[in-house]
C-alpha cells in the first residue's frame, strides 16, 4: 500500500491540540484530556479516532466522539462515567462502551482487527492494535488517530495518510477488497465524497465501479439503514445523483433515479430554510415509481409500517391528486378525499407536482383543514340525545364538514345543527 509505506507507522509530527482546543467545546476538551489520564493510569493507549477527527480539520462540528483504546476500554468507560457521572451503556461482550453527557456522546472501544469470511459478511473480531484498527476503516480520511496520552496529548498518527487526502480532497479505501468485504462503504464514500466536497481518489473510484455489484451481498436492512443515512444529509441530491451516475442507485432498486427533478423538488422541499424529514425525501425518492415498484422497493429493503405507509400514499395520492383540481370543489370534499392519507405523502405531492388549483387545495389542507375541530364533542352529542354508537360518530362527520364549510360558527349553531338534522324537531 502506497501511503502505508510513504507515511511509516509513527507519524505523529503534526500536533492538532491547539486545533482541539480551538474547534472543541472546553469540555469535551478537558473530558479527552482525563480519558488519556485514566488510561495511563492502567497502563492503556486512548486515541480519539474516526468522524470527529476527520471533521477537526475541516472545521465542521462534530459532537459523536469515539475513542480507542489499545487495553481496558470498558474499565476506562466505568471510570469515566464515575467521575463525570453520567449514564453508560457497555456491551462486555464488544468489548465497547457510550458514555451521554448532556451535549455530546462518547464511544470507548477496545482497538480490534476485523476479517471478512466472506462478501457481505459481518467481520469476525479480535483484540488489536491502534493500528489494526485504523487499517479495518473505510477511508483514510476516517483512519486518522488523535493521541489523548499526557506529554503526548494531540499527537497526530496517522500511518495511512489521511491528512494527505484530507488536503487533497480525496476519498481513498484502504486495500482492493474494501467494497467486496463491506459493500456499504460505497454508500458511505459517496455520502463523504457528496458531503465534502471531495472526490473518490481514481483508483478507489475504478474499484467502486468495479464493485457496484457487490451491494447484492449486502442485507435490505443494513442498505435501508445506509439509504437512511443518506436522506439525513443536509443535501441528499448531491449523493443520489452521485449514486445514479456510478450505478449504485440502480444497483439499490432498478427504478429508483437521482435526476435533476429530484433535485428541483428536494430544492423546493428546503424552500422557507428547514431541514425537511428523511421520511419526506424518501417519498419524493419514491414519487416517480408505479405504486407496484414503491411496494418493491419498500419489500426490499425492509422498511418500517409508518414508511411504507408515507411512501405508499404518496404514489396512490399522485393519481387521485387531479380530484382536487377544481375551483369549486367546497372545503369539506378535500378534507374528504385527503383525510385519510399519510400527511407526509401529501405533502410529497405538494411538492412534486399537480396543477396549480390541486396544490392550493392540498396546501389548504396541510395548513388548516386538518386541524379544524367540531366545539362539541362525543358526550355533548350524546346529552342531546345523539344515541350512543355510530351514530355519534356520523352526527361528527357531518357536523366537522359543515365547520369546515363555513355552515356553522359557534356552538349554539353547532347544537342547531345536530337539532335539526339528526334529532325530530317534536
Ligand atoms: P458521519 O459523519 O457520517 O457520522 P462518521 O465517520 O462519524 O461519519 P460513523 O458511521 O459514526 O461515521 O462511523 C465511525 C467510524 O467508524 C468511521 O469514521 C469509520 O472510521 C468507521 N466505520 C464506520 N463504518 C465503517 C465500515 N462500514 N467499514 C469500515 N469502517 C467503518
Amino acid at each position: 500500500m502506497r501511503v502505508w509505506r510513504k507515511h511509516g507507522l509513527g507519524n505523529m509530527a503534526l500536533n492538532v491540540k491547539e486545533l482541539l482546543e480551538r474547534r472543541l467545546p472546553a469540555e469535551i476538551v478537558g473530558v479527552l484530556k482525563e480519558a488519556g489520564e485514566e488510561a495511563n493510569e492502567t497502563g492503556s493507549e486512548a486515541y480519539l479516532v474516526g468522524g470527529v477527527v476527520r471533521d477537526l480539520f475541516l472545521g465542521r462540528g462534530n459532537v459523536d466522539l469515539d475513542v480507542v483504546v489499545e487495553g481496558d476500554a470498558i474499565g476506562l468507560a466505568k471510570r469515566l462515567a464515575e467521575r463525570y457521572k453520567v449514564r453508560l451503556v457497555s456491551h462486555s461482550r464488544f468489548g465497547t462502551a457510550k458514555l451521554r453527557f448532556a451535549t455530546f456522546s462518547l464511544d470507548i472501544a477496545t482497538a480490534r482487527t476485523e476479517t471478512y469470511s466472506h462478501p457481505g459478511a459481518l467481520p469476525a473480531v479480535k483484540p488489536g492494535t491502534i493500528v489494526d484498527d485504523l487499517k479495518r476503516r473505510d477511508f483514510s480520511i476516517n483512519a486518522m488517530a488523535v493521541c489523548l496520552m499526557p506529554g503526548r496529548f494531540g499527537g497526530l498518527f496517522d500511518p495511512l495518510g489521511g491528512k494527505e487526502d484530507m488536503d487533497n480532497g480525496l476519498v481513498r479505501v484502504l486495500h482492493d477488497r474494501s467494497f467486496v468485504d463491506d459493500a456499504t462503504r460505497i454508500l458511505r464514500g459517496i455520502r463523504y465524497e457528496q458531503r465534502l466536497g471531495f472526490r473518490f481518489e481514481e483508483n478507489t473510484e475504478r474499484l467502486l465501479r468495479r464493485d457496484v455489484k457487490m451491494l447484492h451481498t449486502i442485507s435490505g436492512d443494513r442498505l435501508r439503514h445506509e439509504l437512511e443515512r443518506t436522506l439525513e444529509e443536509e443535501e441528499p441530491e448531491r449523493a443520489l445523483r452521485r449514486a445514479d451516475e456510478l450505478g449504485v442507485l440502480q444497483e439499490l432498486y432498478l427504478a429508483l433515479k437521482g435526476d435533476g427533478w429530484l433535485a428541483k423538488v428536494y430544492r423546493r422541499a428546503r424552500r422557507g430554510g428547514r431541514k425537511p424529514l428523511a421520511s419526506l425525501y424518501l417519498c419524493l425518492l419514491c414519487y416517480q415509481l408505479s405504486e407496484q415498484e414503491a411496494a418493491g422497493l419498500l419489500e426490499h429493503l425492509n422498511f418500517p409500517a409508518r414508511a411504507r405507509r408515507a411512501v405508499l400514499d404518496t404514489v396512490r395520492l399522485k393519481k387521485e391528486v387531479n380530484k382536487l383540481a377544481s375551483a369549486d370543489i367546497k372545503p369539506s370534499a378535500v378534507y374528504e378525499l385527503l383525510h385519510t392519507y399519510d400527511n407526509v405523502a401529501i405533502e410529497a405531492n405538494l411538492l412534486a407536482g399537480g396543477s396549480p388549483l390541486a396544490k392550493r387545495h392540498l396546501q389548504l389542507y396541510l395548513s388548516k383543514l386538518r386541524y379544524v375541530r367540531t366545539l362539541l364533542d362525543g358526550v355533548d352529542l350524546a346529552a342531546l340525545g345523539i344515541a350512543v354508537g355510530p351514530a355519534i360518530g356520523e352526527a361528527l362527520n357531518a357536523l366537522r364538514a359543515a365547520r369546515l364549510d363555513g355552515e356553522v360558527k359557534t356552538r349554539r349553531d353547532e347544537v342547531e345543527f345536530i337539532r335539526s338534522r339528526f334529532l325530530s324537531q317534536d
